[in-house]
């Protein structure tokens, strides 16, 4: 396929743009001294060019996502309405507050409801995704320890059943990371973390449902014994959408908390949009919040309010404002037994695949799991040489995206299967139908399955070469873009 830097022909231009009628104030010291290499294109070969970009991928609207640990369910379409109100989108973030009070109610709202969602205190939107808000709740963590000059707590602890970024956003932070191993059953192992917990420790991170989509069961336990050996404990809760209107992390004894709302409260990402991961905190630790904070005065005005021992902004202004925008949507569209079904039917759809499937897959743990299960690969591997790879490229021939591929890192050949609640239980049985199918295909002639995908428009490129070589630029007028042409 061409580049938009490929198709056109100079002088062609999409726009018509009115005589200028005001004088240049630029000087002319000032002004581009050469004309820039734009392609030019007219309207409809842009519109063509990204439309068939489109057709090559594969998203939400396109059919079955079950993207484990990345929740990719349906958004609805009424919170790109709100957001893209007017009033939502013409405004500058240094405008007075008395000219963007609806702005500024708005976030005050989104804070309250998802603070009561999650059982916080206080909330910053300022975090821009998940791995973000991460980073940024550590640095709360840290900035407790520092104001009470506790200077020795330099270590956080990690379950190896934890999403991958929890140890790099601890190193990110200036922490030593602890790993710890799981227990037979899936869960945090209570000796082992034990035996790490002490006066160095500053906290400890989890990520709840964890990596193979399990609740753990000793939660309570553990946020108190790391409590009484002074750390503080942090909720991964990216994966809310399991646990939303019936526990509470707060409730649990977890003291900071990022939530995406990307992926739970139903905000495109991917190749579809910025993201948001609001940090929530309990009462103690508002005072460290980043960015400025909306209060409520008693005459329903809205301000904006930054506090003293603050870290300091971990984004400009107040985050990705519109993501906030189709969260709350989404929340008040659902209310409260909404947002209470929504979790039962991302664990119930998890769980209507997982028995199905469990006739042929090897299913890691297999147990009642939450909105995601893992299954692994690794007898069939020893058996027929097939891998979770070869999975995964023959579902894309069958219009299926392919489950996340080897993670959690602790399951052998791992495919990691979230359907979501926005899938109909006819789309589940037509996936476990694909998936049976790919399956007896694996047995029976796992030399085709190797080939998978038959059908696609890239088969199976060279993913280290692309992730350590991307071409990222181009070069005008060279062959095959080999870098010897102009940039
Ligand atoms: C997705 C995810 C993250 C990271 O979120 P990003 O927005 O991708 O940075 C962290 N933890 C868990 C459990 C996740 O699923």
């Amino acid at each position: 396929m061409k580049l938009l830097f490929e198709k056109g022909n100079t002088g062609r231009k999409s726009s018509i743009l009115p005589e200028n009628d005001v004088p240049s104030v630029i000087p002319k010291c000032a002004l581009r001294q050469k004309e820039m290499r734009l392609p030019g294109l007219s309207e409809s070969e842009i519109s063509r060019h990204y439309s068939s970009l489109a057709k090559r991928a594969h998203g939400v609207n396109d059919g079955f996502y079950p993207l484990g640990s990345c929740t990719m369910k349906y958004n609805p379409k009424i919170n790109e309405e709100t957001a893209s109100l007017s009033g939502f989108t013409k405004i500058h973030p240094l405008q007075p507050e008395n000219t963007v009070q609806g702005c500024l109610k708005l976030l005050y709202i989104a804070e309250k409801y998802l603070c009561e969602i999650t059982g916080m205190d206080a909330m910053t939107m300022q975090p821009a995704a998940g791995a973000h808000g991460e980073f940024t709740g550590l640095l709360l963590i840290k900035a407790y320890h520092e104001s009470r000059n506790d200077k020795k707590r330099d270590k956080i602890i990690v379950p190896d059943s934890a999403h991958g970024t929890n140890p790099a956003s601890a190193a990110m932070a200036g922490f030593k990371v602890i790993s710890i191993p799981s227990g037979k059953d899936g869960c945090v192992d209570i000796v082992k973390l034990k035996e790490v917990l002490g006066e160095d420790t500053a906290g400890l991170m989890l990520t709840n449902p964890n990596t193979l989509g399990l609740f753990d069961k000793n939660i309570l336990e553990i946020t108190k014994m790391v409590h009484e050996a002074g750390g503080l404990n942090y909720y991964d809760g990216a994966n809310l959408n399991a646990v939303m209107g019936i526990v509470r992390p707060g409730d649990m004894g977890f003291d900071v908390i990022h939530i995406n709302l990307h992926k739970t409260f139903s905000a495109p990402h991917g190749g579809g949009g910025p993201g948001s991961g609001p940090v929530g905190c309990k009462d103690f630790l508002k005072k460290f919040l980043p960015g400025k904070i909306v209060v409520k005065q008693e005459d329903d005005i809205y301000m904006l309010h930054k506090t003293e021992e603050s870290i300091g902004d971990v984004k400009s202004f107040y985050g990705n404002f519109q993501v906030v925008v189709k969260a709350l949507t989404y929340i008040i569209m659902l209310g409260k037994n909404g947002i209470l079904e929504t979790a039962e039917n991302a664990v119930l759809n998890a769980n209507y695949m997982r028995v199905k499937l469990s006739d042929c897959y090897d299913v890691a743990y297999d147990r009642t799991c939450m909105h995601e299960f893992v299954v692994t690969m690794k007898n069939m591997k020893k058996e027929h040489g097939v891998l979770a790879l070869d999975i995964a490229k023959a579902l894309l021939d069958y219009g299926v995206h392919p489950p996340t591929i080897y993670f959690p890192l602790i399951v052998h050949e791992a495919l990691m299967i979230e359907p979501t609640e926005t899938e109909t239980k006819e789309t589940l049985d037509e996936a476990i139908c694909v998936f049976k199918d790919i399956y007896k295909k694996a047995e029976e002639a796992p030399e085709k399955v190797h080939e998978y995908p038959y059908n696609t428009v890239v088969r199976r490129p060279d993913e280290v070469l692309a992730a350590t070589k991307p071409k990222l630029q181009y070069y005008m007028g060279s062959k095959n873009n080999t870098g010897k042409g102009v940039l």
